[in-house]
């Protein structure tokens, strides 16, 4: 088992790890970046993304190979690996890959952003990967002529529709509510659409399939104020209601706020803990935008050398 001790750890590879990584490569401080199980992050599952400053609509799978390369060709060492764990109890902090090499850091960026949030129906984990997904972009292929079910009324949820009206024959987006938080124009689109029909108010009650083979046949919707049921024939569903910050490797030793969001002093990126920096979507319930979250990237790199400059200075005083 190999380890090493290096000045700047980076974890996650997002808009907002990899243009930390950009900012503290050209600062000098040689980071590590620790891409994860999903190397890119949630932009590489969706398609257009036209909000990007600079590109009228770009993929957002092309959008992060842009970023890695340029953190890459700036100097950041890109490891291809997950962090298990990580000990922020004392500095260096330290953390173990889950391929068992051990970095010890003086500073961290967490930049671990966010991952879909499901229901926490039976059924909903029953047909996952046989029916139930959250990403139309990996899965709306297998639905080809078929119908499905979209769940949820924010942006994510209407870019899901609209993107599987490439595909199935009808979508539904089923939502709690009878608006949507989704932006206007995207709004605008959906209802537009010949393909789409929204049901307000219901909420999913069960995902309907069959055992053998397995495979998901209906959706089991509620309305929110009588409690009537109905079951829409859709051979897919998709949730859709939003995303949950990535904290598990710091539950217990960085404070959070908002419900499970890590906490940052206001206007900067500097957690409860001295030396370590959140970015992205991991510390933002607000935005939660890739230019927002890559913004932050760059605080934090900045924020980070400065750290490290008056640590430099510390330990030039501690030892005249
Ligand atoms: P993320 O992109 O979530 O990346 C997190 C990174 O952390 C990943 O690389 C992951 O592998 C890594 N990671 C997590 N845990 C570990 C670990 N233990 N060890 C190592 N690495 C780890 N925003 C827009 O501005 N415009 C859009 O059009 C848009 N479209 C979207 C479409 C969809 C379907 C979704 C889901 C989101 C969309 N967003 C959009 C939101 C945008 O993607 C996020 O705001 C942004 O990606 C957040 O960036 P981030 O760097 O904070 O984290
Ligand atoms: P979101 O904005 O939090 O919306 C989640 C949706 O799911 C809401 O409509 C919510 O209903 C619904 N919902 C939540 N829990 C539910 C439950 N238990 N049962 C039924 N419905 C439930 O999440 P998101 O759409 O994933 O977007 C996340 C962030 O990424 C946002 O900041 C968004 O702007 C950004 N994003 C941007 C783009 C873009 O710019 N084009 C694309 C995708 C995502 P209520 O409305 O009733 O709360």
């Amino acid at each position: 088992m190999s380890m090493r001790r290096v000045k700047i750890l980076i974890i996650g590879s997002g808009p907002a790890g990899y243009t930390a990584a950009v900012y503290a490569a050209r600062a000098m401080l040689e980071p590590v970046l620790v891409q994860g199980i999903q190397p890119g992050g949630q932009l590489t599952i969706t398609t257009e993304v036209e909000n990007w400053p600079g590109d009228v609509e770009v993929l957002g799978p092309d959008l992060m190979e842009r970023m890695r390369v340029q953190a890459e060709a700036v100097g950041c060492e890109l490891v291809s690996d997950i962090v298990a764990s990580l000990d922020l109890s004392e500095r260096p902090f330290r953390a173990v890959l889950d391929g068992g090499e051990e970095i010890l850091a003086d500073a961290v960026i967490l930049a671990t952003g966010a991952q879909a949030k499901w229901l926490g129906l039976e059924s909903e984990t029953e047909f996952m990967g046989f029916g139930v997904s959250a990403c139309a972009t990996c899965d709306g292929f297998f639905y080809r002529g078929r119908k499905v079910a979209v769940i949820g009324g924010g942006n994510t949820a209407v870019e899901e529709a609209l993107f599987l009206t490439n595909f199935a024959e009808k979508v539904y987006v089923v939502h709690r509510r009878d608006s949507f938080r989704a932006e206007k124009i995207l709004q605008k689109r959906l209802f537009a659409h010949p393909k789409v029909e929204v049901i307000w108010d219901h909420v999913l009650d069960e995902v309907v399939g069959e055992r053998d083979p397995k495979g998901v046949t209906g959706a089991k919707l509620r309305h929110v104020a009588t409690g009537e049921t109905q079951v829409i024939d859709v051979a897919g569903v998709f949730v859709a209601i939003g995303h949950a910050p990535a904290t598990e490797l710091v539950a217990g030793q960085l404070e959070m706020h908002h419900g499970g969001y890590v906490w940052v002093k206001p206007g900067t990126t500097e957690t409860s803990v001295p030396g370590v920096f959140a970015a992205g979507d991991v510390t933002d319930s607000v935005y939660r935008q890739a230019v927002t979250s890559a913004g932050m990237g760059c605080m934090a790199a900045l924020e980070a050398e400065k750290y490290l400059a008056a640590l430099g200075e510390d330990v030039e005083v501690a030892a005249e």
